[in-house]
C-alpha cells in the first residue's frame, strides 16, 4: 500500500489579502497604523499623509542586511508622535466644542516605556501642546528631572516617596521647576512638611485621592477604596484642616486618581470623573488653590476591538475619552459655580503601544500529520499497524460524520493497543513511529472531512482532533523577556505573519518560545477563529525565512521582561518614514541586543573567571592527551567567541519542519 504525504491542505484558490485582513482582525487593532497590502505584506502607515506606506518585510531585510540580530523590535518613531498628536487635538477639540475655559497638558508617564529614545521623542512631540511627564519611582524621578525642557512642564511624582525622593522634589521647585510630589500617604505629607521647613521653603504638592469608583478588568485594583495607593477621604479632611491652621491652602495644586490600566467601559471613566470633579469643587470652594485636576492613566487600547469584556478591547474612541473627560469636568464646575481645572491625564499605554513591533522567526515547525512521501506499512508488519493502515484506506469512501466519527475511535482503539504492544515489548521503535504518523494522518483526514461537511453539527471530537493536530511553530524568542504581561495576566496582543498574506494560512499553530519553560508559550491569540487558542499559519517553506509579527508592544512589554533562561533584551532599530526614500523609510539608530556576557554579569559571572575556569580546563585535557593542542584550542576559542554573542538563536541552520 503506498500512502502519499496526507493532510498538507492545498491553498484556497479563492483566498486574498482582504481575507487575511478580517481573519488576523486588522482593522479591530491595526488602524489607522496597520492595513495589508495588495501584496500581501504588513504594511505600515506611521504618518498622517496616505501616500507614505512602508513595508514591514522591507524593513526587516533592510535590518538583516545591516546586521542586526533576530528577535529584534522595530520602533516606528513617527507613531509616537502621532499619538501625542492625537490625544493632544482630541483634547483641544472637546475643550473647544464645550467652551471649556482652561487648558489640557496632558503627562507621560515613564513607567510605561523608559526608553530615552521613546521618552525625548514623546516630549518633542508634545513640545507644542505643554506636554509633561509622569514618574513613580526613585530612578525614574532621576531620569525626568533632568530630562523636562523648561520650567512650566510639569512633571507629576506618584509612587511611595522615601524622604530622599522627597528632598530632590524640594530641590527641584527652588531650582524654579514645576515639579509637584503627589501624596499618596499621609507620612509623605508630614516628611515634606518637615523637610521644607529645614529648607526654609514650603512646597507645592499633590494629593491621590482614593476614590469609591472603581475599575474593572485585569487592571482594577490600582482603585478603588481598598487600592493600595492615594489618601481617603477622612485623610483628605485632615490634610486640607492642616493646611488651613498653617496658611497653606494654596499649596495644594493638584488632586489626582487613577483608575488602573485600559479602562473598558467609558462609563467608569465618566463616573470617576464626577467623583473626583466633585472634590475639586468642594476643595476649591473651601480656597484649596487647585490648577489641575489630573484623572490618572488608563485611556486603552483596541487589541481586540469588541472585546471590552476580555479587556482586549475598549467601547469608547480616543475622541470620546477626551469629550468624557472635558464635558464632565465642565458640567460638575458649572453646577457648583467653580472655575474650571487645568485638565491633567497621565496616558501612557495609549501613546506608546502602536509604535513597536516585535519580529520573530519562526525556527522549525512540530507537524503532526505526514507521513513521508510514498510511505509504505511493510508487508511482515504487525497486524495492528495494517489495521490502522485499512482505517486510513477506507476514508475516502465516507461521507457521513457519523461513519467519520466512527473511523476515528476506530483508530483511536488501535493506537492505544498499539502503545500497550510498544510496552510490552512486541513492537519496535520503527514500528511504533510508523503507527503514530499513520494514526495522525487518519486524524488530519478525518477532521478536514468533518470541517467540510457543514451540517451544523460540531461534535466534541472536532475539538480533540484540533488539540491533537495543532503544529507547534518553535519562535526565537521569550515570552518572559518580550510578553510579559501574557504569561502574568493573559492580556492577548495581536500576532500574525507579515507576509505571505496572499496565501491561504492552511495550518493551525501555536507558537513556543525558546525557553525551557512549558509556559514559554503563547496561548491566546487574536483571530477571526471561534477557538482563540490557535492562529492559523502558513505551511513553512525551505527558501524564505517565515517571520511573526508581534504588535502593539510598546507599552510595557519592553520594559518589564525577566531573565527567564537569561534571553536578554532583543535587538531593536528606529525607524522614520520619509516618502523621498526609495522605500518611504529610513533607519535612524540601531541599537544591539544584550550579549551574553552582560546576562551572564547580571548574575555574577564574569568573563574573565570563566574563561580562566574554561581554559584550565582545556589545559588539562590537553596534558592527559585527550585532545590536541590545536584542537583544545579551537573548541577554547569557540566557547570565547559565545560572549559577545546574542542570547538569541537568530536560526538553526536553515529552516527545520520536523515531521514527527
Ligand atoms: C501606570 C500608571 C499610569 C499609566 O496608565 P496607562 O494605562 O498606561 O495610561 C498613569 N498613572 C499612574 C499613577 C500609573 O500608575
Amino acid at each position: 500500500m503506498s500512502v502519499e504525504a496526507l493532510g498538507q491542505k492545498l491553498p484556497e484558490s479563492d483566498w486574498s489579502t482582504e481575507r487575511s485582513a478580517d481573519l488576523y482582525r486588522v482593522a479591530s487593532w491595526g488602524g489607522p497604523y496597520f492595513s495589508v497590502s495588495a501584496a500581501g505584506n504588513v504594511a505600515v502607515h506611521p504618518v498622517d499623509d496616505v501616500g507614505v506606506s512602508i513595508d514591514l518585510p522591507a524593513v526587516v531585510a533592510e535590518l538583516c542586511k545591516r546586521g542586526v540580530q533576530l528577535p529584534m523590535l522595530v520602533r516606528f518613531q513617527d507613531i509616537l508622535r502621532m499619538q501625542v498628536k492625537r490625544l493632544n487635538e482630541a483634547f483641544a477639540d472637546a475643550i473647544e466644542e464645550s467652551g471649556y475655559r482652561n487648558n489640557f497638558r496632558g503627562v507621560y508617564p515613564i513607567k510605561v516605556n523608559q526608553l530615552h529614545e521613546v521618552v525625548d521623542e514623546v516630549l518633542d512631540a508634545g513640545r507644542e501642546f505643554g506636554l509633561g511627564l509622569e514618574c513613580g519611582s526613585k530612578a525614574e524621578l532621576i531620569a525626568a528631572l533632568a530630562n523636562l525642557p523648561d520650567d512650566e512642564t510639569l512633571l507629576v511624582c506618584n509612587g511611595v516617596k522615601d524622604q530622599m525622593i522627597l528632598s530632590l522634589i524640594v530641590s527641584a521647585q527652588q531650582l524654579g521647576r514645576n515639579v509637584l510630589p503627589v501624596i499618596e500617604r499621609y507620612f509623605e505629607y508630614e516628611t515634606l512638611k518637615t523637610l521644607g521647613w529645614s529648607k526654609g521653603f514650603v512646597p507645592n504638592l499633590g494629593v491621590r485621592i482614593r476614590l469609591a469608583t472603581s475599575g474593572s478588568g485585569r487592571w482594577a485594583s490600582s482603585s478603588g477604596l481598598n487600592s493600595k495607593f492615594g489618601l481617603s477621604l477622612p485623610e483628605l479632611m485632615r490634610l486640607i484642616e492642616e493646611l488651613e491652621a498653617g496658611g497653606l491652602l494654596d499649596r495644594l495644586q493638584l488632586l489626582h486618581c487613577h483608575l488602573g490600566s485600559q479602562i473598558a467601559d467609558i462609563a467608569v471613566l465618566k463616573q470617576a470623573t464626577k467623583e473626583i470633579t466633585q472634590i475639586y469643587a468642594e476643595l476649591t470652594k473651601r480656597g484649596v488653590g487647585l490648577k489641575y485636576l489630573d484623572v490618572g492613566g488608563g485611556l486603552g487600547v483596541n487589541y481586540d476591538e469588541g472585546h471590552v469584556n476580555r479587556d482586549a478591547g475598549i467601547n469608547y474612541s480616543m475622541q470620546e475619552y477626551a469629550n468624557a473627560v472635558v464635558f464632565t469636568v465642565k458640567e460638575v464646575c458649572d453646577a457648583q459655580g467653580v472655575p474650571v481645572p487645568t485638565l491633567v491625564t497621565e496616558s501612557g499605554r495609549a501613546i506608546t503601544a502602536q509604535h513597536s513591533v516585535l519580529i520573530v522567526p519562526v525556527l522549525a515547525a512540530q507537524v503532526r500529520d505526514q507521513l513521508l512521501a510514498g510511505e509504505q506499512v511493510p508487508e511482515g508488519a504487525h497486524e495492528s499497524l495494517k489495521g490502522l493502515a485499512a482505517v486510513l484506506a477506507t476514508l475516502p469512501e465516507l461521507s457521513e460524520t457519523q461513519e467519520l466519527l466512527e473511523a476515528f475511535h476506530d483508530a483511536k482503539e488501535r493506537e492505544t493497543d498499539i502503545r500497550s504492544l510498544f510496552m510490552l515489548g512486541y513492537l519496535g521503535l520503527d514500528e511504533r513511529a510508523l503507527a503514530d504518523r499513520l494514526f495522525w494522518s487518519v486524524c488530519r483526514q478525518i477532521l478536514d472531512r468533518l470541517e467540510a461537511i457543514d451540517d451544523g453539527s460540531l461534535p466534541p471530537e472536532i475539538g480533540e482532533l484540533e488539540i491533537l493536530l495543532t503544529d507547534q511553530y518553535l519562535c526565537d524568542f521569550s515570552v518572559f523577556q518580550s510578553m510579559l504581561d501574557h504569561w502574568a495576566i493573559g492580556q492577548p496582543f495581536p500576532i500574525m505573519p507579515i507576509a505571505r498574506l496572499s496565501e491561504h494560512p492552511s495550518r493551525r499553530g501555536v507558537l513556543v518560545d525558546i525557553t525551557c519553560d512549558s509556559d514559554g508559550k503563547v496561548n491566546q491569540y487574536i483571530s477571526a477563529l471561534a477557538d482563540n487558542r490557535f492562529l492559523p499559519v502558513h505551511t513553512l517553506n525551505e527558501s524564505e525565512r517565515y517571520f511573526m509579527g508581534f504588535f502593539l508592544m510598546g507599552a510595557y512589554e519592553d520594559i518589564m521582561g525577566d531573565a527567564h533562561n537569561l534571553f536578554g533584551r532583543v535587538a531593536e532599530a528606529h525607524i522614520y518614514a520619509d516618502a523621498d526614500e526609495p522605500q518611504n523609510f529610513w533607519i535612524e539608530k540601531i541599537i544591539p541586543g544584550t550579549a551574553v556576557q552582560d546576562m551572564l554579569a547580571q548574575v555574577q559571572y564574569f568573563p574573565n573567571d570563566l574563561q580562566r575556569r574554561m581554559s584550565e580546563l582545556v589545559r588539562a585535557k590537553i596534558q592527559a592527551g585527550v585532545v590536541r593542542p590545536s584542537v583544545g584550542m579551537e573548541i577554547l576559542d569557540q566557547y570565547m567567541a559565545c560572549f559577545q554573542q546574542s542570547t538569541y538563536c537568530g536560526s538553526i541552520g536553515g529552516l527545520d519542519q520536523d515531521i514527527v
